[in-house]
């Protein structure tokens, strides 16, 4: 197929969330993918719905995932003149009347039904009985959506007009509008929408955030974009993982799904970490700029722990929780005191670790039990806690032998130091 077109429309109501933003990719990724064209006009007619700087956001965001549109953005509000143009060959025709101050479109359908051959769900139909007079033209001057998005998407030449599930009945509008104009319909694709985990609209707190919000909190852009498209997209093969120029040539409207997909952030740091893990092996410098940029640690605290943590982490910002590694903590006592001997057992596993010739699983495993049984009032697992927690000043932290592994001897003064600050504290 030759001169593929399509456009993202968004209407510059609000920061647009990764579900809209989903809709821009599979544009993108549609034109890319057939040497195409992806154009973003903005569908600001309804004026009392325009959001300041809703429009700095959407391009912010196209930006931020890499979905470049070509040529320059089309803002429907400065063609008013196009659509007068257009309404007027609609009166000549008498297919538009003046109707209580707004123009209408007269329908005057001969089928039973309308349909069409949509590319995700197949043979749509609705009944034309169904169908009213619609306004094209507002009071205010202005176009309605359906009127500025057909005249629009014939001028600017769209061949494929991939948009979310929620235009399907406003499609027959469109139709008998291209009809009313001669001019031959495009292509339609109406996506699935992304479905929140209970089954319901995705919200805000099932993670219908922003792409800055999400970069803001340490995801990667190319996470963001492996994750929105295996949202309705299924690949050929078992490949999950997918860079924007490989789904670029791999990308195909006939593999998205009819069903909505459910959003799992789960899932989305999943495809973080993966991501964490490629971008260190393949472009670590890349990777430590990221982090730095975030945490602001120096070249060498960045590269010690880049290397100690990356298989870990799942966002960016998660490097930052490291520090305790390099760099004695805070102890606070209240997280120390599971019981009130909570220093006489610091004191004994102090002993005990500075004995130790090797610190290994099975011998770290022999402290524990030892005092295991010397405390009877402590169970394994607060043991554990305690120690971890004493060295890394927090409730989470690696296990004891990685620790070990990346503080080294300074163990027994991670300890000391705990038992001082706590005893302080008393
Ligand atoms: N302005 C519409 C929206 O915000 C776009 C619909 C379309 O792509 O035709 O969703």
């Amino acid at each position: 197929m030759d001169n593929i077109k399509v456009r993202y429309g968004p209407s510059p109501t609000g920061i647009p969330h990764i579900g809209n933003i989903r809709t821009a990719l599979f544009n993108f990724l549609f034109a890319k993918s057939k040497n195409g064209q992806f154009f973003l006009r903005i569908e600001d007619t309804d004026q009392a719905r325009i959001v300041p700087g809703a429009v700095e956001k959407i391009q912010q965001s196209l930006k931020l995932l890499g979905l470049l549109y070509d040529g320059e953005i089309i803002y429907q509000s400065k063609r008013l003149d196009i659509y007068q143009k257009h309404l007027e060959i609609l009166k000549e025709k008498k297919l538009a009347y003046l109707d209580d101050g707004a123009w209408r479109f007269k329908i005057n359908a001969s089928d039973p039904k309308i349909g069409w051959q949509d590319l995700v769900h197949g043979q749509v139909e609705f009944p034309t009985n169904v169908l009213e007079d619609f306004i094209i033209i507002k009071s205010d001057g202005f176009p309605t959506y359906h009127f500025a998005s057909v005249v629009d998407d014939h001028l600017m030449e769209i061949s494929h007009v991939l948009r979310g599930d929620e235009w399907i009945s406003s499609t027959p509008k469109h139709l008998l509008l291209y009809d009313a104009f001669d001019w031959k319909a495009p292509e339609f694709a109406h996506l699935p929408p992304i479905l929140g985990p209970d089954h319901k609209k995705l919200s805000k707190r099932d993670g219908a955030k922003s792409v800055m919000e999400y970069i803001n909190e340490g995801y990667l852009p190319e996470a963001l974009i492996n994750f929105m498209v295996l949202l309705g997209w299924s690949p050929k093969g078992d490949q999950e993982i997918f860079s924007l120029d490989q789904l670029c040539s791999e990308f195909s409207l006939e593999r998205i799904n009819k069903n909505s997909p459910v959003f799992n952030l789960e899932k989305l740091d999943w495809f973080n970490g993966q991501w964490i893990r490629k971008i260190y092996e393949e472009d670590n410098h890349h990777l430590k700029k990221l982090v730095q940029d975030k945490t602001g640690f120096s070249d060498i605290l960045a590269d010690k722990i880049i290397e100690s943590t990356y298989t870990r982490v799942k966002k960016i910002n998660d490097f930052s929780d490291y520090q305790y590694l390099i760099k004695q903590p805070k102890i606070d006592r209240n997280l120390l005191m599971f019981h009130d001997d909570a220093i006489d057992v610091l004191r004994s596993a102090l002993r005990l670790l500075s004995n130790l010739k090797v610190v290994k699983d099975e011998t770290i495993r022999s402290v524990y039990k030892k005092l295991d049984e010397d405390y009877s009032n402590w169970s394994m697992t607060e043991i554990i806690q305690l120690i971890g927690r004493s060295i890394s000043g927090r409730k989470y932290f690696l296990p004891l032998l990685d620790m070990a592994n990346i503080i080294g001897n300074k163990l027994s003064d991670r300890l000391e130091n705990a038992i001082e600050q706590a005893e302080k504290q008393k």
